[in-house]
């Protein structure tokens, strides 16, 4: 049988390779205006990077990691031996921990220094049941902005993620801004005990997993999918009416530059996102149309102690990720053309095969010229080198003849408009120009 790629992990073909190229150089372009510049760090990390940075009790880490052991590290743990901890790496299934570890490794920030932006974009992994929008790896654009805790940052992110949504072309009418704050160290740990206290005496209202959730992490109830404890949830308390005066005026403060700006969000005091490092401002963008359950097209929110998690000195950070293969289903439903991939824009043809050598010289001066040219190599026919370019979505045709060659010319053909000329032998490449 032959062999396919692994279940949720999908191959980018032509135009699909070309549509995430041009995700990419959007984001580039469009994140690049507020500072951003382009990183890449490496697609696996020590695994304790993410227990320590993500938190060990998040679903991400504790179910959805996929560890990578080099050669000999397998060999010991097939033949049941033991590998030790801090040898054991993991596929990164986000890439803000990795980035924080880069500029903590790097010093990128160092004291008083204006806040480092940068931007990456890459195959993220995660060992989830596969469904429509949800696949085991899948590409993210991200930001992270390090070394500043003021509000105006967290505004200035979240008003450029919405202006890339409209420059793919996704419709402003059909996305919805959620904006939380999930409070500080300072306010956190009391309002996580209400809401643990609240749970425990209404356990009966909350399902299996809820009911352990209460004990490690219950703010995660919020996100629970079940009915029953959706509605028991909205009796819950409400973290903006528990934030410390420092997280109520910073949470006022993005709130107001958003105002002042014309961005559009909803307050939600159930998202709490699934990474334990954030702290303060959080934010997710939701679809309305082309995606089902899994809706979210983009995330993020402020980190200030995720830098002192992987061992870097104190840094305030905030970023945020957006899912491309959600957007691109979301850019479908909204009749986005997609990008269609072509061999070549000048396809050199030959009436008969004693020519290829010089078909093949008109061949190097258009690459020479930095021109898009292919030819065939297989003897077909005219009518059939004409299909190919075709096919290659070659937008003219160079056809040599051999009266046309003797006379030192050849024949351009504007395969859209039909229009033929004859040319010069040398003058094919200023001709098309
Ligand atoms: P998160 O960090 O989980 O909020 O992820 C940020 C964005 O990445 C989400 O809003 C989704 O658009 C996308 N995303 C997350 N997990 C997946 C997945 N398993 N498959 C496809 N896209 C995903």
């Amino acid at each position: 049988m032959a062999i396919k790629s692994p279940e949720g992990m999908n191959d980018f073909l032509p135009d699909q390779a070309l549509a995430w190229n041009h995700f990419q150089q959007t984001a580039q372009r469009v994140f690049g205006t507020y500072g951003y510049q382009l990183v890449y760090t490496p697609v696996m990390e020590l695994t304790e990077l993410f227990v320590r940075g993500i938190g060990e009790a998040t679903d991400v880490v504790s179910k959805e990691m996929f560890a990578a052991y080099s050669g000999g590290n397998l060999k010991t743990l097939l033949e049941g031996g033991k590998v030790r901890s801090n040898s054991t790496f993991s596929l990164r299934p986000e890439g803000t921990a990795g980035v924080v570890r880069a500029a903590v490794e790097h010093n990128l920030v160092p004291q008083g220094a204006a806040p480092v932006k940068l931007l990456y974009a890459g195959p993220m992994f995660r060992a989830e049941r596969v469904q429509k929008g949800r696949l085991r790896q899948f590409h993210q654009v991200g930001v992270e902005c390090l070394g500043a805790e003021e509000p105006t940052v967290d505004a200035e992110a979240i008003i450029m993620l919405m202006r890339f949504y409209e420059e793919i072309g996704i419709p402003a009418q059909s996305t919805t801004l959620l904006i939380n704050s999930m409070g500080c160290e300072a306010c956190r740990p009391a309002y996580r005990e209400a809401v643990k206290a609240y749970m425990d005496a209404h356990a009966d209202g909350l399902c299996e997993t809820c009911r352990t959730r209460a004990e490690i992490n219950p703010l995660r109830a919020f996100d629970c999918k079940n009915e029953d404890c959706a509605h028991t949830m909205e009796g819950a308390p409400h973290i903006t009416d528990h934030l410390c005066p420092a997280c109520q005026e910073h949470y006022t403060a993005v709130k107001a530059y958003l105002d002042a700006a014309g961005v559009a969000y909803q307050e939600d005091y159930r998202l709490v996102r699934g990474l334990d490092y954030y702290t303060r401002t959080v934010f997710e963008v939701q679809a309305s149309d082309g995606l089902g359950s899994q809706n979210a097209i983009g995330g993020g929110g402020r980190y200030d102690k995720l830098a002192e998690e992987v061992g870097g000195r104190p840094t305030p950070g905030l970023g945020f990720a957006i899912g491309y293969e959600r957007c691109q289903l979301v850019m479908d439903a909204a009749g986005v053309p997609a990008p269609h991939a072509t061999g070549c824009d000048v396809f050199v043809a030959t009436v008969d095969p004693s020519l290829r050598a010089q078909a093949f010289a008109v061949l190097q001066q258009c690459r020479n010229a930095g021109v898009r040219a292919d030819m065939d190599h297989q003897g077909r026919s005219l009518k059939s080198q004409f299909k190919l370019a075709d096919k290659l979505g070659a937008r003219s045709v160079v056809v040599l003849g051999p009266e046309e060659v003797a006379a030192g010319s050849v024949k351009l053909r504007n395969m859209e408009t039909h229009d033929e000329q004859l040319v010069p032998v040398d003058g094919v490449v200023a001709a098309l120009s």
